[in-house]
């Protein structure tokens, strides 16, 4: 658990995400980007681009691999599918973030639950609106692999996957720097079908502070 010094009243983004919408926006290299889980238990499926390049996003299993652990927690550098980093973890109350788990969407609704929770806002939904209106050509098949800020999805020793109830409370936080120019797109999941949010979506806080020295 390492804590952050940065004042609130400082940044220079300071916004909320309601339940079940959608946030994209750059940030720049040497940015530090902070999400307030503020109600607990809220999970935040966030997509990381190069700002240059969307061909250039967050890769799971380089990052998986190159810190050799599943959890991503303070330390953890958030690599692209070409193996630079996009972003550093530099504060964390939580304590881990899945990127395991991947989004919810309407096709795993339906397989995970019932044929009726089809028509249920996912997050595949809001990753695809944002995505669509930021522009630039993006669109579905930008949509890959993603972290799940707050999210608590453990593995056994065994190497069994589960969905658990939330390790996070109202408050917690999770703080990175941008290393290079970066495009976020985060849906705060509007799952209301698996404990990961206990059955109820929350708010989230976002906040954007200047590089050191700008
Ligand atoms: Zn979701």
């Amino acid at each position: 658990m390492i804590e952050s010094k940065l004042d609130p009243e400082a940044a220079i983004h300071n916004g909320t995400v309601l339940a079940g919408d959608g946030w994209i926006r750059e940030i720049t290299a040497g940015q530090i980007f902070r999400i307030v889980d503020l109600g607990g238990n809220q999970a935040v499926d966030t997509l990381f681009y190069s700002a240059r390049d969307s061909s250039e996003r967050y890769s799971a299993t380089d990052t998986i691999v190159g810190q050799g652990n599943i959890y991503l927690t303070t330390g953890t550098t958030l690599l692209s599918n070409l193996r630079r980093p996009l972003l550093t973890i530099i504060a964390d109350t939580c304590g881990r973030h899945d990127t395991l788990g991947g989004a919810c969407a309407a096709e795993s609704n339906q397989v995970r639950y019932a044929i009726e929770k089809r028509h249920m806002h996912a997050c595949r939904s809001s990753f695809l609106k944002g995505l669509m209106d930021w522009g630039r050509g993006m669109e579905k098949r930008d949509i890959t692999s993603n972290i799940n800020f707050f999210m608590n999805v453990p593995v056994t020793p065994e190497g069994k996957l589960t969905f658990e109830d939330g390790i996070s409370e109202p408050g917690k936080y999770v703080e990175m720097r941008a290393e290079t120019d970066v495009l976020a797109a985060i849906s705060n999941c509007p799952q209301l079908n698996n404990p990961c949010n206990a059955y109820d979506p929350t708010p989230v806080q976002v906040l954007i502070w200047k590089a050191a020295g700008n």
